[in-house]
């Protein structure tokens, strides 16, 4: 047992710090020592910050994005291209597309993917929206930017079966060579999946 060298209030910051992505027990007491000493400029408007996310953040119905308004900002964007809907497992993906600001077009967050030895079925996850959205019209192409991962691939499959019935071009990411990449340092799972989805040059 290491000697406690902090009031609770403070064991309890360190604690909860220490369960955020990214942070272990070491860098969470560095992260509460640094809160604690810009207490004015940094720990009470963090706090406030938390406090006011806590009560605002909600989940939008349309795609299960999070915002503080529901449609979220993304759905109710009216110069999204509506009919082209991305679907990514996680907010952290839809973040991470927006950054890459290569399409306009609007989303849908399934929030995980199949993965039956988790007990994690379609009903567990944002499918029904997803078909209720398709069903409305309006969409012409559904893009399943699912991760390159067993489970990823095994969602992608199940929605494409789930979305054949639709008049709807579904297209998955291509899979292959990382921009920068060089062929030496890849895997060759990767280099095979590169050399099937080439295309014309
Ligand atoms: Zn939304």
């Amino acid at each position: 047992m290491s000697k406690r060298v902090a009031g609770p209030e403070i064991e309890r910051l360190i604690q909860l710090l220490a369960k955020v992505p990214g942070l272990g027990p070491r860098s969470a007491r560095r992260a509460a020592l640094h809160l604690i000493k810009k207490k004015e400029q940094l720990l009470g408007p963090l706090a406030d910050a938390m406090a006011e996310a806590v009560q605002k953040v909600r989940v939008c119905s349309t795609c299960g994005n999070v915002d503080t308004v529901d449609p979220c900002s993304v759905c109710s964007d009216q110069r999204r291209d509506g009919s082209v809907i991305m679907v990514v497992e996680d907010v952290a993906d839809l973040w991470a597309l927006e950054r890459a600001s290569a399409m306009n077009a609007r989303y849908h967050v399934l929030g995980g993917t199949l993965s039956p030895l988790d007990g994690i079925g379609p009903d567990q996850l944002n499918i029904k929206g997803l078909i209720t959205r398709i069903a409305e019209g309006g969409v012409k192409e559904v893009i399943l930017a699912v991760n390159a991962t067993v489970e990823g691939q095994t969602t992608a499959h199940y929605l494409t079966d789930q979305l054949s019935g639709f008049d709807v071009k579904v297209t998955r990411l291509a899979h292959g060579v990382p921009v920068g990449g060089e062929l030496d340092y890849l895997d060759e799972g990767t280099l095979a999946a590169a050399l099937k989805s080439r295309t014309a040059f």
